[in-house]
């Protein structure tokens, strides 16, 4: 058995070699980028119109109207002392342009333009290179790509970025007792639900899986599904069979497809019997078949892996601190991941707090750890992963 510190470290110490790819914008998302980022043109490339307004060249209240320049517009224009163009916002100013005022404070009539103020020199004009020059870094390797990054890359016209590859990921759930929800069932069986709560997990953090298997509690078979899903995947995920019961098998059918234990139980709840395992260049996290254990280990240890594996520098949940609601002691005997809800800015730890309880996580939104025997007064601060 290990300590939740000690499974952390085993899973951010491992050696691994990253691949990279080329990938379209607009599959970009979520990716960390394989390589540093300089602007190749100075941003904006050239001085525009904040407003929709007019240019003026000079500083007046009155100008002689003597032209108009859109957004887009490439015809060269330029302006003699008192004289203004009506502009709109993104156009590219005319030559000699001091200021731009915009049309609220603005009255024209014929060829005259009238201005409710005074104008100040520089004012709505977007200065050519005022976010970025030419040459200069935008981001470094590794970056993870939000959509302000996308946004961001495309207005230097980069339309394929070169980023680190997602590792690819194979599901398997195990038990005699699963039936697949829309199928028939019989007495005692139940629906299986661990895959789609992995499969959602995976892609609210942008990945997905590869392959989805369910198998009996068999030996042979256990040990020929994990044979197949190791043929095509960076990372197995396993529910189930992994405790120690009669019909646990998956332990002892990854050590015979060669896997390498790194570590077997973790002193927590929920999640105790958590295994990692490694063969090679591939992963293999075996998960407790109990819904809200399998889908918190999913959180606190497959999701910083997948990231590692994706080129992530910072990886999993951020940890966030919030007082606590009511008091409440930890009297589980173990560190305890606890179902939580964040109202307003402060923690509620829900009912229902039993490993196999996902309707109470499932009206949560936040895992809050409090340690063993730990004692928490109304208001103290309590360490929660939003999830
Ligand atoms: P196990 O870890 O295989 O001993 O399973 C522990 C508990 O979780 C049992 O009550 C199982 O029926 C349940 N369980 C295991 N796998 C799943 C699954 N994929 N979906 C829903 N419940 C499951
Ligand atoms: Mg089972």
């Amino acid at each position: 058995m290990v300590t939740i510190e000690e499974a952390l470290r085993s899973i951010q110490d491992q050696k691994i070699s990253l691949k990279s790819e080329s990938k379209p914008l607009n599959e970009a998302l979520g990716y960390a980028l394989s390589t540093n980022t300089t602007a190749p043109f100075d941003v904006p490339e050239f001085d525009n119109s904040a407003m929709d307004g007019y240019a003026l060249c000079g500083l007046y209240q009155e100008y002689r109207l003597v032209g108009e320049v859109a957004a887009g517009d490439s015809k060269e224009v330029s302006l003699q002392d008192g004289e203004a163009v009506r502009i709109f916002t993104g156009a590219k100013v005319p030559q000699n342009t001091t200021a731009v005022m915009m049309q609220e404070k603005t009255s024209a009539k014929d060829k005259t333009l009238l201005l409710d103020e005074m104008p100040k020199t520089g004012q709505n004009i977007r200065k050519k290179g005022g976010q970025l020059t030419e040459g200069q870094a935008v981001f470094e390797k590794r970056h993870v790509l939000n959509p302000p990054s996308l946004a961001l890359m495309g207005s230097l016209g980069l339309s394929q970025l070169d980023v680190f590859s997602k590792p690819q990921v194979n599901i398997i759930t195990t038990g005699n007792e699963l039936v697949k929800p829309g199928e028939p069932k019989t007495e005692g069986q139940i629906y299986e639900s661990n895959s789609y709560a992995i499969s959602g997990a995976l892609q609210q953090f942008g990945f997905q899986h590869h392959q989805k298997t369910q198998i009996q509690d068999d030996f042979e078979a256990t040990k020929a599904g994990i044979k197949t899903a190791l043929d095509s995947c960076d990372v197995l995920i396993i529910s189930g069979g992994i405790s120690v019961g009669d019909y646990d098998f998956v332990k002892q059918s990854l050590e015979e497809n060669g896997v390498n234990e790194l570590f077997y139980k973790v002193f927590q709840k929920p999640g105790k019997p958590l295994y990692f395992g490694r063969k090679g260049n591939q992963f293999v996290f075996a998960l407790p078949g109990n819904p809200a254990s399998s889908l918190t280990c999913f959180y606190v240890y497959v999701l910083p892996l997948l990231q590692k594996l994706s080129g992530y520098e910072n990886v999993g949940l951020t940890t966030y601190q919030f007082p606590i609601k009511h008091g409440y002691e930890n009297r589980f005997g173990r560190p305890s991941f606890l179902k939580a809800a964040i109202v307003e800015g402060k923690v509620e730890i829900l009912d229902g707090q039993g490993s196999s309880m996902i309707q109470s996580m499932a009206k949560g939104n936040a895992l809050a750890f409090v340690d063993d025997g730990e004692v928490l007064k109304e208001g103290d601060l309590v360490r929660c992963k939003l999830i």
